[in-house]
């Protein structure tokens, strides 16, 4: 749908929104309607330097602004946003897709992060030990790095820009932000109330790009730490490139996540359960359960899960009912549907197909693909390889709790996986086995609230701590640890010493 004019996505550079010098843009585009919602700019090399320098310049500052000052722009952001929930959930639907509730819960687990910031003052405290050797006492600072950088992808543009900015900065760093170009709209009215809560300027900026941008930034000498979330190919790129460069990095990247059910399960909670973390989002999300390991007896569900996953509706996320939006853009859709056509010449058994879904008060020219289930696919299938991120399910079977731990631990992901069963010692089985970050039992999309950390593991993750919580405060400081003596006359020994004890 053309739209003469639509606007542009600004740039925020030292506290001022402008409007980028590129000649590269590209369109923001409502993957329901096709309509074009905004032009956004591939920045500059200078741009980048321009928001690297802003951060660069404000960090002395900002870095000596007492935590309690820092703590309080935070409480102000978290009231500003939940003020505002709605609105953000709006042009997070007409952007990205997903369902206004959906869309809402994006906001809402941003949300829960930036209030965990607002209690930095806790959260950065050091540690002291007294008395470590005679007169001497060890402590240890967390002292803020200096310039980091965040990198967003495209299915969480609320939660995941809010996973970055919010703590670094309420540890004292100053942030430059690199947004999915597919959706940056809620991402930067979420930036526009960070400003309004009080950010000073230079302390958050925002660069818009892809792979150009990307890598001036894993290039650049003034920063010191860049978190990445996004696809295993271009997070593994990332992280090797900022390394080398001599930053810390943090990446998490691409997910299989495997749900497995055992026939003791709680069958009308666990149909629901799987059905909602398959098609939710329409699969974009990297812990949408990808793969069901039916154990034994819990094969014979399969026309249930089946029949389940058929009502839900597809449509515009933006209206009242739907349950599965549409995919990102029109290639996201093309590569989803060859998927699907690849999973029937390798011989899994389509069960359920959502090509050309029914749609529910579409117009029809979404990105749309309805919840699709495949049953007996096996290592080895494209469908199984791959990570497809979109409404597929992928149904394999094995004969024991031991055999479908075995599946999951050859798989090289480690994002999240599930068990379903009423045995607590299955359970407790499957939690000490099984080689995944994130484990729920009984709950499908086991991300941990910003009390813990996120903690995919394996090939989902490079990098040795995760965002938010306690993990993420280590990542965007440096420990500094202090080990310190105070003499008085009665203290005061004679003599050289050159053997390595304090005593
Ligand atoms: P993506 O890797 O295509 O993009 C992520 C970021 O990298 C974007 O900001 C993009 O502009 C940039 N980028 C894209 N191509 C690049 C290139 N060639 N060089 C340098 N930078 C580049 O990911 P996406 O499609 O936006 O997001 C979906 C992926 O993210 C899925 O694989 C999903 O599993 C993963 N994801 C992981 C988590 C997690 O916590 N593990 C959370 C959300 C999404």
């Amino acid at each position: 749908m053309t739209n003469p004019s639509p606007p542009t996505v600004p740039l925020l550079i030292n506290g001022e929104f402008v409007t980028s010098r590129s000649t590269q843009w590209r369109e923001v585009v409502n993957p329901a309607t096709q309509q074009v919602l905004a032009r956004v700019p591939l920045a500059t090399a200078d741009e980048v330097q321009a928001a690297v320098a802003a951060a660069q310049a404000a960090f002395p500052a900002w870095r000596k602004t007492p935590i309690g000052q820092r703590a309080r722009i935070f409480l102000k952001y978290q009231q500003l946003i939940r003020e505002q929930v709605k609105d953000l959930a709006a042009i997070l639907t007409a952007e990205q897709g997903k369902t206004l509730a959906d869309a809402e819960g994006d906001v809402f687990r941003g949300l829960e992060v930036v209030e965990h910031a607002a209690g930095i003052g806790n959260l950065q405290l050091g540690e002291l030990a007294n008395n470590v050797a005679g007169g001497v006492d060890t402590y240890t600072l967390l002292q803020p790095l200096g310039v980091c950088v965040g990198i967003t992808p495209f299915n969480f543009p609320a939660m995941i820009p809010l996973w970055m900015f919010p703590m670094a900065i309420a540890c004292g760093n100053t942030f430059v932000l690199k947004p999915s170009e597919q959706d940056p709209m809620s991402t930067m009215r979420l930036v526009e109330l960070a400003i309004e809560a009080g950010i000073p300027p230079g302390v958050l900026n925002v660069v818009h790009g892809g792979e150009d941008v990307v890598n001036a930034i894993c290039d650049h000498a003034d920063i010191k730490a860049v978190s990445f979330v996004g696809s295993t190919r271009v997070g593994t790129h990332v992280y090797h490139r900022a390394s080398q460069a001599g930053k810390r990095v943090q990446c998490m990247m691409g997910a299989k996540n495997h749900a497995i059910i055992l026939p003791d399960a709680h069958k009308e909670q666990t149909l629901n359960n799987l059905v909602g973390a398959a098609f939710g989002a329409a699969g974009q999300r990297c812990m949408a359960v990808s793969v069901a390991v039916l154990v034994g007896e819990a094969q014979s569900w399969i026309p249930e899960l089946v029949e389940r996953a058929k009502k839900l509706s597809v449509g515009n996320g933006a209206l009242a009912g739907t349950d599965v939006g549409p995919l990102i853009s029109c290639a996201a859709k093309d590569r989803v549907e060859s998927l699907i056509a690849q999973g029937e010449a390798e011989g899994a058994r389509l069960e359920l197909d959502g090509r050309l879904p029914a749609l529910a008060g579409a117009a029809g020219e979404g990105n749309f693909v309805g919840p699709t289930v495949f049953s007996g696919v096996k290592p080895g299938m494209a469908l199984y390889e791959q990570e497809i991120f979109g409404p597929v399910l992928c149904i394999a079977e094995a004969a024991s709790l031991d055999e479908a731990i075995e599946l999951i631990n050859a798989n090289p992901n480690g994002n999240g996986t599930a068990l379903f069963t009423q045995s607590g010692a299955a359970a407790r089985k499957f939690q000490e086995n099984v080689e995944v970050g994130q484990v729920g039992i009984n709950v499908p999309i086991p991300v941990p609230v910003p009390l813990f950390s996120f903690t995919g593991s394996r090939a989902s993750k490079l990098g040795d701590l995760g965002p938010y919580g306690k993990q993420v405060v280590l990542f965007y400081t440096q420990t500094k640890t202090i080990t310190e003596r105070w003499f008085d006359d009665s203290s005061v020994s004679t003599g050289v010493n050159t053997t390595i004890s304090l005593r």
